[in-house]
């Protein structure tokens, strides 16, 4: 926020410097306007007293020679010539002439009436003794139609009484094409005023401006303007334009000399510069509008990127730090970046013990491999994800089992840079589970396979022996007498002798497939695979013989001690074409009803079975 005030604040500083300095050069030009004009000024002015001298020299000259030759014709013809002569000499006079006390004109014929456009001039004269010069407002030549200023003074009779005037006039077109020689603009024009207002002479239109009374405007009005000289702007009442107005007033006579200059046309080559030079200051602070406008967002995006992963670290760390699992980080060497609290309750170290360790360190040997293999795969960015339960060393405890959640994290470019795992101790879980499992398939008194196990193996080792064509035996094993032994020691003891003779028949198992399982109530079965008959007779008769040797008294039995009959089969599924392992079981069990049958405490095999009885009619 703050750097876009700070852009916007350059681009205006920048605007506003630039136009501040073209308003200062629009001064500095009207400032030079105003010199230079004013100059013309006062050099037009001065040239108008000087003209109206000049002629007022030759005026001086006729006066002296009337008043003192009289005004008689010879005279005056003698002064008519002379008259004539100077007119001729001087270019800006436009007529000298003599006027006798009743208004008629001595050196050319006619009265001011019929000559002049405007007599008061005479009257003037007339009325007061004053010899001085006069310059009288503008007038129009009757004679030849144009407009002009006349000088004039009066000449006494010898008697000092009203004699006449000599008159000189100076024309408006000379002044007006003296003027065209000062280049001042097209629209600008310069214009020699009398005192009242009328115009004398202008360049440019003298013709159509001439004699105009411009005594209404402010140059005339104004009480603020009545001084010798200055400047004044006023918006032209003909075309609406804004113009700039020099005067300067005569000291000697009543005249104002007024340039005007048209303000557009002065200020055209400025406005022209200062555009373009604007437009390049325009240019140039768009493009740093637009450049500040890319690194502002740039950084706010930044700043926002940066307040994101703040929180986002907030929240890890929260999460982390509040877990009750053990958050760790990976770094591609595959030491531990982070550590979380609870790791002194998951693995017995606190963190700092921990972080800059390899993370795989405490890894039981046997699951390393398969950790190892996984976390090679997520550096490898072939996987994101896995969970995988292993066992790990505990500073205390011996060993805990550990389940951890993995997933690779990534740069901004996409590159795997680390892995996160959440561990947690799954031990007791575990040891459930092996419980759970053991209590599936064991029988609780004995310890040895219970009923469901048996039937497991059962179908396995039969299946098996059937694709290796191999033989599979099975010893049928029943506690003799069992009724009364539980009769006269009692239940809990006979629960004690089925321990024992579980024991015996378990010290019997010699190959590590084979299987002894408690089969129901006192009847074992003893799952012998890859043995034949006579290899199943050989342990049928150890497990007898050995039970019979343990000496487990039983003092109602014939041999006085705890003996067992057993009943074995063995057979080849893949040549027994309609047995199936229910015949097997049932030809075992056959066998040992015939041991049962035979007196007890002793061994029948399947074989020796064939020509008996079946049990349902041999009992
Ligand atoms: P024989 O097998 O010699 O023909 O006679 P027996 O007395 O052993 O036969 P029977 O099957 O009639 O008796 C089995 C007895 O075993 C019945 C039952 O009370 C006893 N028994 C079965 N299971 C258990 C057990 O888990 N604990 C105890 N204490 N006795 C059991
Ligand atoms: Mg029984
Ligand atoms: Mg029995």
């Amino acid at each position: 926020m703050r750097a876009a005030a700070f852009v916007v604040l350059t681009c205006v500083a920048i605007l506003g410097v630039s136009g501040w300095r073209e308003w200062a050069a629009r001064d500095q030009v009207l400032k030079g306007a105003e010199t230079e004009m004013a100059n013309v000024a006062r050099s037009l002015i001065q040239h108008a007293e000087d003209s109206l001298d000049l002629v007022d020299s030759g005026v001086v000259g006729v006066v002296s020679r009337l008043e003192m030759d009289g005004a008689d014709p010879a005279t005056i013809a003698k002064l008519r010539n002379l008259l004539e002569a100077r007119k001729k000499a001087m270019d800006r006079v436009h007529s000298l002439a003599i006027i006798d006390d009743q208004g008629n004109w001595l050196t050319s014929p006619g009265t001011i009436a019929s000559t002049l456009s405007d007599d008061s001039f005479f009257r003037y004269h007339q009325l007061s003794p004053k010899r001085e010069a006069y310059v009288g407002r503008p007038v129009k030549s009757l004679v030849d139609g144009e407009w002009v200023i006349t000088l004039s003074r009066r000449f006494n009779k010898p008697d000092g009484s009203f004699g006449g005037v000599v008159l000189a006039a100076i024309g408006s077109r000379y002044l007006s094409h003296f003027y065209e020689q000062f280049e001042i603009g097209r629209n600008s024009s310069v214009t020699l005023v009398y005192g009242d207002g009328m115009i004398i002479a202008r360049n440019p239109n003298n013709d159509k401006f001439v004699g105009r009374n411009v005594g209404d405007t402010p140059l005339f009005r104004d009480a603020s303007l009545q001084r010798p000289s200055g400047a004044y702007h006023f918006k032209s009442p003909l075309d609406g334009a804004e113009r700039v107005s020099f005067f300067k007033r005569s000291g000697r006579y009543p005249l104002v000399l007024l340039a005007t200059v048209d303000k557009d046309e002065l200020l055209a080559p400025w406005r022209a510069a200062a555009v373009s030079r604007m437009l390049y200051v325009v240019a140039l602070v768009m493009l740093i509008a637009v450049i500040g406008a890319v690194l502002v967002r740039q950084l706010q995006r930044g700043q926002r990127m940066a307040a994101a992963l703040v929180e986002k670290e907030a929240h890890f760390r929260l999460l982390a730090e509040g877990s009750s699992d053990m958050v760790t980080r990976i770094g591609l060497d595959e030491r531990l970046r982070y550590v979380s609290p609870s790791s002194s309750r998951v693995v017995g170290w606190r963190p700092n013990q921990l972080i800059g360790t390899d993370a795989l360190a405490g890894i039981h040997p046997d699951d390393r491999p398969h950790v190892q293999a996984i976390v090679d795969a997520m550096k490898r960015g072939e996987m994101d994800e896995a969970r995988l339960t292993y066992r790990n060393v505990h500073r205390q405890k011996s060993e805990v089992w550990l389940e951890s959640t993995m997933r690779v994290t990534r740069k901004d470019n996409g590159n795997v840079d680390g892995v996160v795992a959440i561990s947690r101790d799954i031990t007791e879980q575990k040891q459930l589970e092996s419980r759970l499992e053991t209590l599936a398939i064991e029988d609780s008194l004995t310890g040895l396979a219970n009923r469901r196990r048996f039937d497991e193996r059962l179908k396995e080792e039969w299946a098996r022996a059937y694709r290796e064509r191999s033989s599979v035996g099975l010893l049928m094993i029943d506690v003799d007498h069992f009724k009364s032994y539980n009769d006269e020691y009692g239940h809990p003891a006979g629960d004690a002798c089925l321990r024992v003779v579980a024991k015996v028949i378990a010290a019997e198992v010699q190959r590590a497939g084979d299987l002894a399982a408690r089969y129901g109530g006192e009847e074992f079965a003893m799952l012998l695979p890859n043995t034949d008959a006579a290899g199943c007779a050989r342990v049928g008769e150890r497990i007898r013989s050995a039970v019979h040797d343990a000496g487990l008294v039983h003092a109602s039995s014939p041999a006085s001690c705890v003996t067992v009959s057993v009943g074995g089969a063995a057979c080849r599924p893949a040549f027994e074409r309609t047995a199936g392992m229910g015949a097997l079981v049932e030809a075992a069990d056959r066998a040992l009803y015939a041991a049962k049958d035979g007196g007890r405490d002793r061994l029948m095999m399947s074989g020796e079975v064939a020509n008996l009885l079946p049990r349902a009619s041999g009992q």
